[in-house]
């Protein structure tokens, strides 16, 4: 996607502010700034940053932030489910499962819930590949992390042959995902409940001073999917870039007249006006410019 808006040549993105493959250990964020610092030590300032790491990640507390984020923003992101989904595949030297489009998936019912229940088999999207996908969530998902793949492998052949009997083959190959274990994931998707009090949802998605959260945990429609992380960046960068004209405005002395209608919105500009997030437990953004206004909420978020 880059690409679409940076200077490439030959395939090759050519513009050094894309950094790719830099792990950011450290947000430290004032009112006129953010600074970022990476675990190579590398360091880097801007005027907002947009985190779009997964709400596992942000639980998980493996970026740092100076100084940290206020307490409604830890509660709500401590208080969002993380799903864990596991898709492990299985390859074989043949096929001995009936593979006909029709009969692209089975079902295993064991007494443990969730053990080696859902079958897919891949012929239908790679003819000829002979692998059996078995999908694991949550509990069983870290068990099976938690294990070796030879023990993986060997809980699912006894599975395989309950269902097929014992002649079938061993399989040949086993790819077993971490996404609980892998730390730039912690968890497959956000998962929020089907009764849940919205107000968790729209402190997750709230920006913190310069910092903008988005991501598929902050789309109020589609978390959890592709499309909805697609959707919030959309929403996000539509808000910085707002955020971004207002500053200019200011920066053109027109600061007080456009303050005023923010201000009968969010009736309260919540942030010192000196140069430091000392009292960022609140920010000064309305509400519909980061959520996708259908709510109508004029309210600062607390
Ligand atoms: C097995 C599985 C199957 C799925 N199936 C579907 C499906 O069929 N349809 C669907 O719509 N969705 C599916 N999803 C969900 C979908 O993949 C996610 O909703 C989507 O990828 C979320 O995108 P995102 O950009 O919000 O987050 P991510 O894709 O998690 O992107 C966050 C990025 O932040 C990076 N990052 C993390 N920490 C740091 C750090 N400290 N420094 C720098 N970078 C960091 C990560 O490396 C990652 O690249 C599936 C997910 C899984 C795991």
């Amino acid at each position: 996607m880059a690409e679409d808006f940076l200077h490439t040549s030959e395939g090759r993105i050519l513009d050094n502010r894309l950094k790719l493959n830099q792990v950011v250990r450290e947000i430290q964020h004032w009112r006129s700034g953010v600074r970022v610092v990476t675990e190579d030590g590398s360091v880097y300032e801007a005027n907002y940053v947009v985190l779009s790491v997964s709400i596992g990640v942000l639980q998980s507390n493996s970026i740092f932030f100076n100084p940290s984020l206020p307490g409604w923003k830890l509660e709500a992101i401590a208080k969002c489910e993380v799903m864990v989904y596991t898709k492990i595949f299985l390859q074989f030297p043949y096929k001995f499962w009936p593979s006909c489009p029709e009969k692209e998936f089975f079902i295993y019912a064991h007494d443990r819930r969730g053990y080696y229940t859902f079958w897919q088999h891949m012929e239908t999207a790679y003819p000829g590949s002979n692998i059996l996908v078995v999908t694991l969530t949550n509990g069983e998902s870290k068990r099976v992390e938690a294990q070796s793949d030879t023990d993986t492998l060997r809980e699912a052949m006894v599975v395989l042959r309950d269902m097929f009997g014992p002649d079938i083959p061993d399989a040949i190959d086993i790819i077993v995902p971490r996404w609980w274990n892998n730390r730039f994931q912690r968890g497959s998707y956000s998962n929020y409940p089907i009764i849940s009090n919205p107000q968790v949802f729209y402190d997750i998605k709230a920006p913190v001073g310069r910092i903008f959260f988005t991501g598929e945990h902050t789309s109020e429609r589609f978390n959890g999917y592709v499309h909805g992380a697609y959707l919030a960046g959309i929403d996000s960068s539509r808000v910085v870039l707002e955020e971004i004209r207002k500053d200019k405005e200011t920066e053109h002395g027109s600061q007080t007249q456009l303050q005023e209608p923010l201000l009968a919105l969010t009736e309260l500009i919540t942030m010192s006006r000196s140069d430091t997030v000392s009292n960022l437990h609140k920010c000064d953004i309305p509400t519909e410019l980061y959520l996708s206004g259908k709510r109508g909420m004029t309210e600062a978020i607390l």
